[in-house]
């Protein structure tokens, strides 16, 4: 039987300072929804355990002044995501992935840190932090620094944090959006990681054209994956039938080129246009009121 040696600290300079200390030895556990699969499967065993479930300024969520930027703690749960209005106004597609996300035991304990942080290209609120250009403000002994998500993992279930760092709170470009969704597709309708995710969000001019639109991709591709491509045969135009389909093959035509032909693409290409459309179709009808 292996022991472990469980920390529990209340600030988040003790929490840092021990990982300065102790950090290539510890895991850091959040709500513990992956970490403890991870520690019973056998994975790498380290002899320390930082829980940082006690350090009240990891659950904050906060906006500025000018409504610009929305900050979220790491230790945020998917409970309160999918309750807070602030998340509902300013992150509508990061509130509409926490009724997808797993079950409601796993959203109570499930952070929103521990789920980018697990680097598994599966994790749900990846696309939708990346629409919001989002970026994670990470804690060290050497000071804080800024990390985009989209460098946040080098492949999947590698990130590029060292094992000294703590991530502290995520910083959104906080907006309205007229039009915005979240959409996944797990083996099954409940309790089911994603096999495909995609998240939307856009504006439209006086005329009904595209003038604002972030796309995003995730759990198909190893990391997450904003769509520049669809993103620009979009902006400028209004969204019909044929400009769909055409954005669909475009984007099923991106994955490839990042995943490579493998078997799988069999039913990932023509699922991925599925999904696609299921979710800009709606937009067809929005950008005509
Ligand atoms: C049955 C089941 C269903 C699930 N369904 C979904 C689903 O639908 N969608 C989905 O995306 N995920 C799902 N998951 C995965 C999991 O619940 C999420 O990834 C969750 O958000 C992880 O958060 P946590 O707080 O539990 O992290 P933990 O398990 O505590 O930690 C995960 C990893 O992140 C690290 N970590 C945690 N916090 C920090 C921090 N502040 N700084 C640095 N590193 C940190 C830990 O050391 C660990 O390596 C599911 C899991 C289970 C068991």
């Amino acid at each position: 039987m292996t022991t472990m040696t469980c920390i529990r600290p209340e600030k988040l300079d003790e929490a840092v300072d021990f990982l300065h200390h102790h950090g290539p030895d510890t895991h850091i556990l959040a709500g513990g929804t992956d970490l403890m699969v991870d520690l019973r499967s056998g994975k790498h065993h380290r002899p320390y355990l930082l829980d940082t479930s006690r350090i009240d300024s990891l659950k904050t969520v906060q906006i500025n002044d000018d409504l610009t930027r929305l900050h979220i703690g790491s230790g945020v749960t998917l409970t309160r995501i999918n309750t807070l209005p602030l998340i509902r106004d300013h992150a509508p597609a990061l509130h509409k992935c926490s009724f997808t996300f797993a079950s409601r035991q796993i959203r109570n304990m499930a952070t929103i840190g521990g789920n980018v942080a697990h680097a598994s290209p599966c994790g749900d609120t990846i696309p939708p932090l990346v629409i919001h250009e989002a970026a994670a403000v990470v804690a060290s002994k050497d000071g804080s620094r800024t990390i985009p998500l989209l460098e946040m993992n080098k492949g999947a279930y590698q990130s590029v944090l060292h094992p000294e760092d703590l991530v502290v709170t995520f910083i959104l470009q906080a907006r309205q959006p007229g039009f915005s969704d979240f959409q996944k597709i797990g083996r099954r309708k409940a309790l089911a990681t994603s096999r495909m995710s995609m998240a939307v969000m856009a504006d439209k001019d006086d005329q009904g054209r595209i003038s604002f639109i972030r796309f995003s991709l995730g759990a198909c591709t190893p990391t997450p994956q904003r769509m520049h491509d669809v993103e620009s045969l979009f902006t400028g135009k209004i969204p019909s039938v044929k400009l769909i389909n055409q954005g669909a093959g475009l984007l099923a035509e991106k994955m490839v080129e990042i995943t490579g032909r493998r078997p799988s693409i069999t039913y990932k290409e023509p699922a991925v246009q599925g999904l696609f459309k299921r979710m800009i179709y709606p937009m067809v009808t929005w950008c005509r009121q």
